[in-house]
């Protein structure tokens, strides 16, 4: 009999595992939201209004055979997952990919994208009007936001504030040396060691002024936090022998298996699986779920394939607007035109919207 594979949350993992799938099995994605969205896209469209509209890519076409159910999932079980109605979708292996919450306008506040648009259309008209512009957090979010407003709005002063000692510190130092020289060079101001210690909203931007740790007050007409993703793990927490680690992930079994059911996987931003919350990890995590999942469709159990090996060492791409940025590409750090070819032109919309079957 076809086996039916569940998938909750239509991400990145989401998205590639279900088209992976479908036709081997009887696939169900289940998704509140009526588009995908591409996240690296979402940091250039607070620039540059156009490029939401080919980030925010409809799911209609995704799948020929199984079925994307536009709904929220509420629960799940080993026999299946409820939906927020009360209704159940039965199936005998589940794949729970519900991914990370971040500020807006990184991601959606909520399942509207309607209303995600309204938000971005009014953020983007707020970063018009300032002059000065601060963001809180240099990680890959922030330092790649500093960036395209430093190419896109070179007369706004923008202000980059990292509690850490440097950019990205636990990569080779060549990769944050270099990307602080060029965004110093376009005109940022970088600040290191200081943490905001009044931040009023962690989840939109707005004006105010930031006190400092090192004592700074920094008055912006835009203050952008962005203070990391959080894993949205809720439907996970009342399994049996679910633990939890950083950021709201849930630990995974060397299967991705995040509990005591046998037939429930995790992967994704919401899996603490030995990656980062990085798409590149799902790029990794994807194709092994594919495999492993094919060969439990042909009567393997799961013990019988390979453990999941996390990345050792993943690659990180840093585009700062479409011209410039830096990579580290683990054998070598690469400059402004690699980082440009690979990223920094198109953010992988093309590759995303083919995935959705999408052009
Ligand atoms: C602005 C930004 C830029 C980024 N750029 C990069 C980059 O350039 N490179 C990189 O490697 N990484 C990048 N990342 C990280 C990357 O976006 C995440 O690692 C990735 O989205 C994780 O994919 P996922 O499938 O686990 O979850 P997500 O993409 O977060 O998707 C989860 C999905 O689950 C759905 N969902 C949630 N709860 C439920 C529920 N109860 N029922 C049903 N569905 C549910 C959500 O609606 C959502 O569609 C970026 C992140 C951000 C915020």
């Amino acid at each position: 009999m076809t086996k039916r594979i569940i998938i909750v949350g239509g991400g990145y993992v989401g998205v590639q595992l279900a088209k992976a799938l479908d036709g081997k099995a009887e696939v169900t994605l289940i998704e509140p939201r009526s588009h995908f969205v591409h996240a690296p896209a979402m940091i250039r469209s607070v620039v540059d209004p156009q490029v939401l509209d080919q980030g925010l890519i409809p799911y209609d076409d995704l799948l020929k055979n199984g079925q994307v159910m536009r709904a929220r999932a509420k629960s799940i079980n080993a026999a299946g997952v409820t939906l927020e109605d009360g209704t159940e979708v039965l199936g005998d292996y589940i794949v729970v990919a519900t991914g990370s919450d971040n500020a807006m306008p990184f991601k959606p506040a909520t399942d509207s994208i309607k209303a995600f648009r309204a938000d971005s259309a009014r953020i983007n008209a707020m970063l018009e009007a300032a002059q000065s512009v601060a963001i809180v957090g240099a990680g890959a979010v922030g330092t790649e936001l500093a960036g395209e407003i430093a190419h896109f709005m070179p007369d706004k002063k923008v202000t980059l504030i990292s509690s850490e000692p440097s950019l990205f510190p636990t990569m080779p130092s060549k990769l944050g040396t270099a990307l602080q020289g060029k965004l110093n060079d376009a005109g940022v101001t970088t600040i290191f060691g200081a943490r905001a210690e009044n931040l009023e909203s962690l989840t939109e931007p707005y004006a105010g002024e930031l006190q400092l740790s090192n004592g700074d007050r920094i008055a912006a007409d835009l203050i952008f936090p962005a203070i990391g993703s959080r894993a949205v793990s809720s439907i996970l927490e009342t399994l049996p022998g679910i633990t939890k680690g950083a950021a709201n992930r849930v630990k995974t079994d060397p299967w991705l298996r995040p509990s005591d059911l046998p037939n429930v996987f995790a992967a994704g931003d919401v899996a603490e699986a030995g990656d980062a919350m990085t798409i590149v990890a799902v790029s990794r995590q994807t194709p092994w779920l594919e495999k492993m999942l094919t060969s439990l469709i042909d009567g393997k159990k799961v013990e019988d394939v390979a453990k999941y090996k996390p990345w050792d060492k993943a690659p990180f791409l840093v585009p700062l607007g479409p011209q410039k940025g830096n990579s580290y590409l683990v054998l070598f750090t690469a400059g402004d035109k690699i980082t440009r070819l690979m990223k920094g032109k198109d953010l992988f919309v093309t590759k995303y919207r083919k995935m959705l079957n999408r052009t």
